[in-house]
């Protein structure tokens, strides 16, 4: 089989790729290769809505089957991309066939971190794909009794999803606060407390030592603690970057597939976007890896533009969302924690913004349920803008007057 672009992915970025050249009025033919059994889709509502039936699978998905059809886009699921020939321009597939390509994009994400389990359980699971979520989601159904192991965005949203159904969940966290990586003390305790009035139970510093599974349950030793016992385990313990097909074709890789400002790899033809890259940031002058859809979709908006013949380089404030209960949370930028942390806003309400200033510009902002703030930090951290403190400690200070 030939193809002028080939994608290696059938996920938000590489659905994305397709969609934008289309709609940038790209002529040659288009084939995406999936391992998915589905057309792609967007992740973030399966530790969400969808995990609570509030959100149906047809509502996930980029487009229609139609729609890739109408645009002559060739999508072929279960199909593993199993290794690149960069010189010869071949994707070997998983069912013994060859396709030739043009140019190539890797939109490969990422997998999930596992902890050394082997045992197969009914009920431990990870969440990355919709099999995962609706196993959760079935699971969910027969369980009183809910453990997470992880405090993160993944961990934490599925715990409020269980809330909603009225389990009782308890959550296992290495270290001392949630979301301890992404989101700054305020946040970290915003959200335990948030957490904590809903009838979440917290397990800090404690690592699980022993997994196992014990007729329908699943049980965890934890150093002097007493033994854990659930009916549902989910473990949400970071994500890895996908490279191994592109570091096997010799495509430079670090932390994730190293790409310049147009998302080009280290090999002309081939590009990456998503989840897989390592690439640069002019606002924060070093190379980023980021796990999001507003990353996933702009990248893939910068090859699509670049090989239509109009070369944008990438230039983003990264930013990112997560909703817990009646809590959403948008960040943009990155969190520094050696920087000074302003928080603006109430508390009480549930209406307030943490802004997070270096060296007198605003590097990030954490915004609960204030979405007005969050555009207008955005613009601030994209311009560099100068900030003076003591304007932000002045709640009546209108942020606007910044920009
Ligand atoms: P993916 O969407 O993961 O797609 C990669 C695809 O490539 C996968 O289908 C994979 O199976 C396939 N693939 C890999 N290797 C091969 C191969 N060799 N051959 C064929 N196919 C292959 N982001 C936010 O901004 N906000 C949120 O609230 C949020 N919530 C999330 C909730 C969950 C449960 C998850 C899992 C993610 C969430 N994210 C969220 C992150 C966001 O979904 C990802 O950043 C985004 O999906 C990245 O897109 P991608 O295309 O790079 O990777």
């Amino acid at each position: 089989m030939q193809s002028d672009i080939v994608i290696i992915g059938a996920g938000h970025a590489g659905g994305m790729a397709s969609i934008l050249l289309r709609k940038f009025k790209y002529k040659g033919s288009i084939t995406i290769i999936g391992d998915e059994t589905y057309l792609p889709y967007q992740r973030p509502a399966l530790s969400k809505g969808f995990l609570i039936g509030d959100i149906i699978e047809e509502r996930l998905f980029l487009k229609s089957n139609s729609y890739y059809d109408d645009n002559k886009i060739n999508i072929l699921t279960k199909t593993i991309a199993e290794s690149i020939d960069k010189e010869k321009k071949i994707v070997n597939l998983s069912n013994g066939k060859k396709v030739y390509f043009q140019k190539l994009i890797l939109a490969i994400g990422s997998n999930v971190n596992k902890l050394d389990y082997k045992k197969n359980s009914r009920n431990l699971f990870y969440l990355r794909d919709i099999k995962d979520s609706l196993k959760i989601k079935k699971q969910l159904k027969k369980s009183s009794h809910v453990g997470i192991i992880g405090s993160g965005y993944i961990g934490l949203e599925i715990a409020s999803a269980a809330k909603k159904l009225g389990k009782d969940v308890s959550i296992i966290e290495m270290e001392d606060r949630v979301m301890n990586r992404a989101v700054s003390l305020d946040i970290s305790k915003y959200f335990q407390n948030k957490h904590e009035i809903n009838g979440v139970k917290f397990f800090f510093n404690a690592k699980a030592e022993n997994i196992d599974s014990v007729n329908n349950k699943i049980e965890i030793s934890i150093k002097n603690r007493d033994l854990m016992s659930f009916d549902l385990l989910t473990i949400g313990i970071g994500i890895k970057p996908n490279t191994k097909i592109a570091k096997e074709a010799q495509i430079k890789c670090d932390n994730g597939i190293i790409v310049n400002e147009f998302c080009q790899t280290s090999s002309e033809s081939i590009f990456a976007i998503g989840d897989c890259t390592y690439h640069p940031n002019k606002i924060y002058n070093r190379n980023l890896r980021l796990e999001s859809v507003h990353n996933a979709v702009e990248q893939a908006k910068t090859v699509a533009s670049y090989i239509t013949g109009n070369k944008v380089p990438y230039n983003q404030v990264p930013w990112f969302w997560t909703e817990q209960y009646n809590s959403k949370l948008q960040i943009a930028g990155i969190i520094d924690q050696d920087a000074k942390f302003i928080v603006k806003g109430s508390l009480e309400d549930e209406c307030f913004s943490v802004f997070c200033v270096k060296n007198k510009q605003l590097i990030a902002i954490e915004c609960v349920n204030s979405p007005s703030n969050f555009m207008i930090g955005k613009k601030l951290i994209e311009g560099k803008k100068r900030i003076e403190t003591k304007f932000l400690q002045d709640n009546n200070f209108n942020l606007k007057k910044f920009l």
